[in-house]
Parts: C-alpha cells; structure tokens; sequence
C-alpha cells in the first residue's frame, strides 16, 4: 500500500504552483466582455479601482479554465512504468479547485484516487495532474468524478480504479440556498473496487466521514 497525501505538486507553502496560462487575443477579447458585464451590473468601468479589472478577470478565467489545453491520459503515458506491485495505490487529499458550469462559480474541496496496478503504475503526482487538467474547466462534480476514473482505466489498463470526490458549491452557497455548509461526495469505481471488501478498504483508508 502507497499513500500519498496531497499529491500535487506545489510550493513550499502547499498552495497551487502559480501558472500563468493566457494568451494576449483572449485576453484581449474576454476583457471588452468584462467590461461590458461591469457596465450591465450598474457599475463605472471607468471608476478607478475597476480600470483594470476586465483585464486581470479575462486572465484569471484563462487559468481556471486552462484544463482544455491537457490531455490527461497523455500525462498518464508519459510517466507508465512496468511494475509487478498490485496492491491499491492510493493518492488522498489531493486539492481541486473547479468551476461549475451552471454558475461559472467555483466549486472545490478534495479528491482521493486510487487505483489497483495490473502490469503498469503511473507517477503519483500524475494522479493529481490528471485530477487539474480535468478540474481545470467547466464542470459538474460527477462528471469529474467518472472522467478521473475512466482516464485512468482506459489508459493504465488497471484492476480497478476508485475515485471519490468531497466538495463544497458557491453556487449554493453564496446564493442562499439551505444547508449552506453542505458537502458533496461523488465516486466512481472500476473492476476490483467494484467488490464490497475492496471498496470498503479503500473508504477506511480515506478515513473521511463520507456523506
Ligand atoms: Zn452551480
């Protein structure tokens, strides 16, 4: 059994590695957007604190939505070794920060992955890449959830893959809807975990009050 808490890879503070993934037409395009959205609120756009807003949102939006340009299963692949181990691999607490495609707001809590090797293991951090790149757009936290466990399957061919994602809404928080604390849970599983005893194994480790 591996574990490997938090396996993004990130600065020395454990936040996201800051990258800048935006190109100057988009931005360009997205902002003369932005700008017309702060006017349609009712706001100046000329105001001060606001004249360089529509530019810095347009980049921000770029990154949270960066995932499109990842080929997850290609991150996977560049990182497949032979290994004979077929325990479960498990990679827990890794960080997602998503948007829902509803509300374009954000939703984000963590993801635990594993997976039970059948010939071939992956790099743990590519676990976690592959949870970003598929985050990293508009999303609804099922979908995540089923295409984290099928990239997996379809590209390292494993006995089973598990995916379990905990999750908390802006959209139903911040618009008033009740049980304003509310988590979400999601998963997702394949082959081995689709056995109780497996699946239970996996749940304990996780070690989470799962709803
Ligand atoms: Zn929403």
């Amino acid at each position: 059994m591996k574990i490997i808490n938090n396996g993004i890879e990130t600065k020395k503070n454990g936040s996201y590695l800051k990258v800048e993934e935006y190109s100057d037409d988009a931005t360009e395009k997205l902002a003369k957007h932005y700008k017309e959205t702060i006017s349609l609120i009712g706001e100046d756009p000329e105001r001060e604190g606001l004249l360089d807003t529509p530019v810095r949102v347009a980049k921000s939006m770029q990154f949270l939505t960066h995932g499109y340009a990842i080929k997850p299963d290609e991150i996977l692949k560049s990182a497949m070794f032979k290994e004979e181990y077929r325990q479960m691999v498990l990679v827990k607490d890794i960080e997602l920060y998503s948007l829902c495609e509803h509300h374009m707001l954000p939703f984000f809590g963590k993801a635990h992955v594993a997976y039970i090797p059948n010939g071939y293991i992956t790099g743990l951090s590519k676990i976690a890449r592959v949870v970003e790149a598929f985050s990293r757009r508009l999303q609804v936290q099922e979908r995540l959830t089923t295409q984290i466990r099928d990239c997996i399957q379809e590209t390292l061919n494993p006995l089973g893959v598990a995916v379990v994602i905990e999750a908390s809404h802006m959209c139903m928080q911040m618009r008033g809807v009740q049980k304003q604390n509310s988590v979400t849970t999601t998963s997702a599983f394949t082959g081995a975990f689709l056995r109780t005893a497996t699946r239970e194994e996996f749940i304990h480790i996780i070690g989470q009050k799962l709803h």
